[in-house]
């Protein structure tokens, strides 16, 4: 038997056998790494060492064969690299992975001039199920989510997990036509978030899940690396999470760094926006039964002097992200205490309420910034209302009942605000003292004609009357909500445009404080 012929049978080399012939030839010693397939299900490593014994004519006499199991330094290099580059929760490729994959990808577009897509998938509520079920159960979700991705990609779909709930595909198309390359991802997305609307049952829990997914077809310009394009897919998640539509995808525009330039730009600015009396607080009147007055919500405005006005919806997030809303909400609580202080020196019952961001909230300090507060204004609590959002109660529930306990015995109301559009189990509200809700104004929309709607109200005015709790119905525009709100509960407060828009403190002294008679006979 020749020695190729030995070593065919007993070992797998890798190596092609013309080059280990020829390095014995000339070397008369070759090695090199060998698979040994004893069956078919098991597999060793070794390093195979060959020296061949000659006489001075070349003729050889024999071989000697040193085989060296490293199966154990192998399967270790193995978990080592499977540790540094995938993820050890659901077994795909981790963002190093990734980012390697897409490079190389980027490169091989440049030579060929072709492309292909990377959508950035985010799980929907994923904190909240941690927050919510503990983390084994939201790990336990998140393979579930990976086996469905898994399922619906082909195999050379590059699916990797990058961060907590955030996964990317980076498919494996080698297109020329930029139009079919992103009619082709926009496709897959479509897929992707259809397979991702899925109830899963996880530890006898249904869970529902959904995704916001962003876009990029790529390569856009020479200068695209895997990190631009991973940041540029990840603006586009965060489009896709405003969209209303049933599928939440968005394709990356440039626009968008642009958007994001100016909103770093605007978070340096708020900064000492107060400091330069841009930030004004307006009032919205809150109306009992017969039009009388109890009391205002207090609503931040932003006048910037070049943009002009900036809603809150949009300022409110840039604080909370950047956590200025500690100094920001702070400043707020002190001038809407001081104001409460005032209108309640006339109407000894008046009531203003304030929004409290949940990120305020969980600040461990922030009954202590309260109670500083409240004794620097010198205000009443009784003549306040703190109005929180249910999200407060999701992650560290019990500390936050008893926040709301110390509010409580402090002297103030709290209201939770938005009732009904969170996640919020109402298992702890029984143990909530709290004094008020708040019904959305997205539920008060289209009442009474839309019959979903009148549901929600009816079942949110059911559980207050149970409870024994006060009730604002926001957002309410027309005669026909207030009738509708005031036949199934006379007590209900009213706040919305029927009766004023936000308006500075001035501006509402004069409507609803100087001459309250005049106002309730206009309104009559
Ligand atoms: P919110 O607390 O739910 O406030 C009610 C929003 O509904 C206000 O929008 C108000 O102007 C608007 N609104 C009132 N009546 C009507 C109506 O009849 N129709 C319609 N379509 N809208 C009505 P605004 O002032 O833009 O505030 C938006 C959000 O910004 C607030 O929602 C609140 O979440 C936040 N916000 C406002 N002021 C503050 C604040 O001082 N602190 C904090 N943390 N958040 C604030
Ligand atoms: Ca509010
Ligand atoms: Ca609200």
């Amino acid at each position: 038997m020749t020695l190729m012929a030995w070593l065919e049978q007993q070992v797998n080399l890798k190596n092609d056998s013309m080059g280990l012939l020829k390095t014995l030839l000339k070397e008369k010693y070759w090695s090199g790494e060998v698979e040994i397939h004893p069956d078919n299900t098991i597999t060793f490593y070794a390093i195979l060492s060959i020296s061949m014994v000659a006489d001075t004519e070349y003729n050889i006499e024999h071989y000697i064969v040193n085989l060296q199991n490293i199966t154990d330094i192998k399967e270790a290099h193995q978990r080592i690299e499977r540790m540094a580059f995938y993820d050890s929760l659901t077994g795909l490729a981790n963002r190093q992975l990734a980012i390697e994959y897409i490079n190389t990808t980027i490169k091989h577009h440049h030579r060929h001039n072709t492309f292909s897509s990377l959508l950035y998938i985010n799980i929907d509520r994923f904190k909240s199920i941690n927050d919510a079920f503990g983390r084994k159960t939201g790990d336990r979700f998140l393979k579930k989510i990976a086996e469905v991705l898994q399922k619906i990609l082909r195999d050379e779909d590059n699916i990797a997990r990058i961060g907590g709930d955030e996964f990317v595909v980076a498919t494996q198309d080698s297109e020329t036509n930029l139009e079919i390359a992103t009619r082709n991802a926009n496709k897959l997305a479509l897929k992707i978030s259809n397979a991702l609307n899925h109830q899963f049952i996880v530890d006898d829990l249904k869970l529902h899940s959904s995704a916001r997914i962003g876009l990029i077809v790529f390569p856009s310009s020479q200068e695209d690396t895997a990190e631009t394009l991973l940041i540029n897919a990840d603006l586009a998640v965060s489009k896709a999470k405003e969209l209303k539509k049933r599928h939440k995808i968005h394709f990356y525009e440039s626009i968008l760094t642009e958007e994001m330039k100016s909103l770093r730009q605007l978070e340096h600015e708020l900064n000492d926006a107060h400091k330069k009396g841009e930030i004004h607080l307006f009032y919205q009147a809150q109306m009992g039964s017969e039009n009388t007055l109890y009391g205002a919500e207090t609503l931040v405005r932003w006048i910037h002097p070049k943009l002009g006005f900036i809603p809150p919806d949009k300022f409110i997030s840039i604080a909370e992200e950047s956590r200025q809303i500690l100094k920001l909400g702070a400043w707020i609580m002190y001038h809407a205490f001081m104001q409460a202080k005032k209108w309640a020196k006339n109407s000894k019952d008046f009531n203003l309420s304030i929004n409290i961001s949940p990120i305020q909230f969980h600040e461990a300090d922030f009954i202590d910034n309260v109670i500083a507060i409240l004794s620097e204004t010198k205000t009443d609590a009784k003549n306040i209302t703190l109005e929180l959002t249910e999200g407060i109660l999701i992650s560290d529930t019990e500390s936050a009942i008893e926040k709301i306990a110390r509010l409580v015995e402090l002297g103030f109301k709290v209201s939770i605000d938005d009732f009904g559009t969170g996640y919020s189990s109402l298992s702890y509200f029984q143990r909530l003292p709290i004094h008020e809700l708040k019904i959305d104004k997205s539920f008060i929309a289209r009442v009474p004609e839309s019959k979903e709607n009148v549901a929600i109200v009816e079942s949110i005015l059911h559980l207050a009357n149970t409870k024994k709790l006060a009730i604002v119905a926001e957002g309410v525009e027309s005669k026909e909500q207030i009738e509708f709100l005031h036949k199934r509960f006379s007590d209900i407060l009213i706040q919305g445009y029927y009766y004023s828009k936000p308006c500075h403190a001035s501006e509402f002294e004069k409507i609803f404080l100087r001459n309250p008679s005049e106002k309730q006979l206009e309104l009559a």
